[in-house]
């Protein structure tokens, strides 16, 4: 299902966890898989911002290298100007359903880390 989600296999993930089991400090990665089907990958020791940065954009290869061309460096390709990933989903050379996946996948972890940090977690 993760897998599904990214579009590719994901190797470097060392343990999926369900959602009830995230709360104990680990000195490895986990992915959590959330109701409604998001993920939440937690890397301790790390900002929140930084994972789902480094995450997303590893789980899109395709719409991290288009994103280099954005007017804006952090960039969520939605309405920004001069956007380079909207304007590749307008000419056809992006699939745009893969452009939904991935804002899909990027509020689900936004609205995770909204609530974690709602709940004062480290
Ligand atoms: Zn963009």
């Amino acid at each position: 299902m993760a897998n599904a989600l990214f579009g590719t296999d994901r190797q470097s993930v060392g343990a999926v966890s369900d959602h009830g089991k995230g709360r104990h400090t680990t000195t490895r990665r986990e992915l959590m898989l959330l109701p409604g089907g998001g993920v939440l990958i937690d890397t301790p020791g790390m900002r929140e911002f930084h994972l789902w940065d480094a995450e997303v954009s590893e789980g899109f290869p395709d719409i991290e290298a288009l994103g280099v061309d954005c007017r804006f460096r952090d960039c969520h390709h939605h309405q920004e100007p001069d956007c380079a990933v909207q304007a590749a989903a307008r000419a056809g050379t992006l699939d745009p359903a893969r452009l939904a996946a991935f804002h899909k996948l990027q509020d689900e972890q936004d609205q995770a880390a909204r609530t974690r940090r709602e709940k004062g977690s480290r």
